[in-house]
């Protein structure tokens, strides 16, 4: 039954919305089958539109870190609708919520917020080209920084999901500016920047990648980015979208202890409404239109609803709540090594905080080429043996599994010991 409604659903979704979803690795492109429709979440629980519960390690790809519908996020934003969903306007909200991202994040003096992951990536690079007036930008191969065209060049998430990771539509010019390293290899890095002296504006980095599978950073590969990139008069975004105020309070830069010139934010910032950042220090930031010449703009930017969600989420997030993310992460960790041990598989389990990937692959996985050696037909199959037995991984590879706050001990041992079974069926 659950199946035939949601072919239904697919169905009729992809007669008026390009393949039935709005972001395509909702879709179920690569582990295949029909994708799930939702109809509510509770804490550590999805609910689909017949009831069925799963236990849910994508968490709206990472902004729910207090777990779905916590009370402190659904009371501040029916709060901020009695007073209006947008105004257009400056607002105090703003000011509480730019002074909040400051105190946490050591680096930050200034921010400016957005809509989006997109368009704080975006802003960051026309801000890093404004300042240094030169063209061109370094990314990592499998390293997702949204869609904008000039981050669509050997792309993580979706893009790699989909084997497009050069989208169409990026014209030549834009796709040129964009250069490709090795994530984990310094030398990709200075070969590019000797190759194109005095021609790069920044260096964009997810400092631990999430969108290819969780990647973390060699020891010293932060500093040595941070390094050559000063000596180069490069600047330095650190796009923690996705590890910012999840991986650590202070992001991974407060993990790794290095300080890059920007910083994008996202996702936790939230509380699961629509909203981005960029975050630097005043000399630059205040290159930003209207204090500057670079513009910059949003209808919708500081949303009062938004930015009442995000700040009740940041305002909750405790050292307790950091302590008991870790605990469940490493015991979900743990387990999954155990079941590996005793069923003999070589997997690889990697994991930072609350984030962690299964990869289905004999070797450590340290960059892109790492990651293509994973057998993804073989995960297609763990995640649909999951899937039946209720547990909600992200369907793909390369993508990271996020844990909240909200998921219990008990929730934990169920992952775990599905988990084994999942493991068992695929390896009969
Ligand atoms: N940067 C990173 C590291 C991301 O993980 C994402 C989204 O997953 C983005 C940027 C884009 O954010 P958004 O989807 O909010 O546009």
């Amino acid at each position: 039954m659950t199946k035939d409604i949601n072919d239904q659903y697919l169905q009729t979704a992809k007669q008026i919305i390009p393949g039935g979803v709005n972001s395509p690795v909702r879709a179920f492109g690569s582990v295949g089958g029909t994708p799930i429709f939702m109809d509510n979440a509770s804490g550590a629980y999805l609910y689909d539109t017949e009831g069925n519960q799963y236990i849910d390690y994508v968490g709206s790809w990472g902004p729910c870190i207090l777990g779905h519908k916590s009370q402190v996020i659904t009371e501040a934003i029916c709060k901020a609708t009695q007073k209006g969903t947008s105004f257009g306007t400056a607002t105090v909200g703003e000011i509480k919520m730019a002074q909040k991202v400051i105190d946490i994040m050591d680096n930050i003096d200034m921010v400016r917020l957005v809509s989006s992951g997109t368009e704080a990536t975006m802003t960051a690079l026309r801000l890093a080209r404004g300042v240094t007036k030169r063209d061109k930008l370094i990314k990592f191969s499998g390293c997702y920084h949204g869609h904008a065209d000039s981050f669509l060049v050997k792309a993580g998430s979706g893009a790699l999901t989909l084997g497009i990771p050069n989208s169409p539509g990026v014209t030549a010019g834009t796709a040129s500016d964009t250069l490709t390293a090795t994530f984990n290899d310094i030398t990709s890095v200075s070969d590019l920047i000797n190759d194109n002296p005095n021609q790069i504006a920044a260096l964009i980095v997810e400092p631990i990648i999430g969108n290819a599978g969780l990647i973390p950073p060699n020891e010293h590969f932060l500093k040595q980015l941070r390094d050559i990139t000063t000596k180069n008069g490069i600047i330095l975004i650190f796009d923690e979208v996705m590890t910012g105020f999840r991986v650590a309070a202070g992001g991974a830069q407060s993990l790794y202890h290095v300080k890059p010139d920007l910083t994008t934010m996202g996702k936790v910032i939230g509380g699961g409404m629509p909203i981005g950042a960029i975050g630097g220090n005043k000399k630059i930031m205040n290159q930003l239109a209207p204090a500057g010449p670079i513009y910059q703009a949003g209808t919708l930017s500081g949303n009062p609803l938004a930015v009442s969600a995000g700040l009740a989420q940041l305002n909750s997030l405790t050292d307790d709540i950091y302590a008991t993310l870790e605990t469940r992460s490493a015991q979900l960790e743990g387990g999954i090594k155990d079941n590996l041990a005793s069923l003999n598989l070589s997997y690889q389990y990697q994991r930072i905080g609350s984030m962690g990937s299964l990869f289905f692959t004999d070797k450590p996985v340290e960059n892109l080429d790492d990651a293509m050696t994973c057998d993804t037909k073989l995960f297609g199959k763990y995640f649909h043996q999951m899937l039946k037995q209720g547990i909600y991984l992200p369907p793909s590879q390369f993508e990271a599994n996020f844990i909240s706050a909200a998921h219990s001990e008990e929730d934990i041992k169920k992952t775990i010991a599905a988990n084994k079974k999942a493991l068992q069926e695929i390896h009969p």
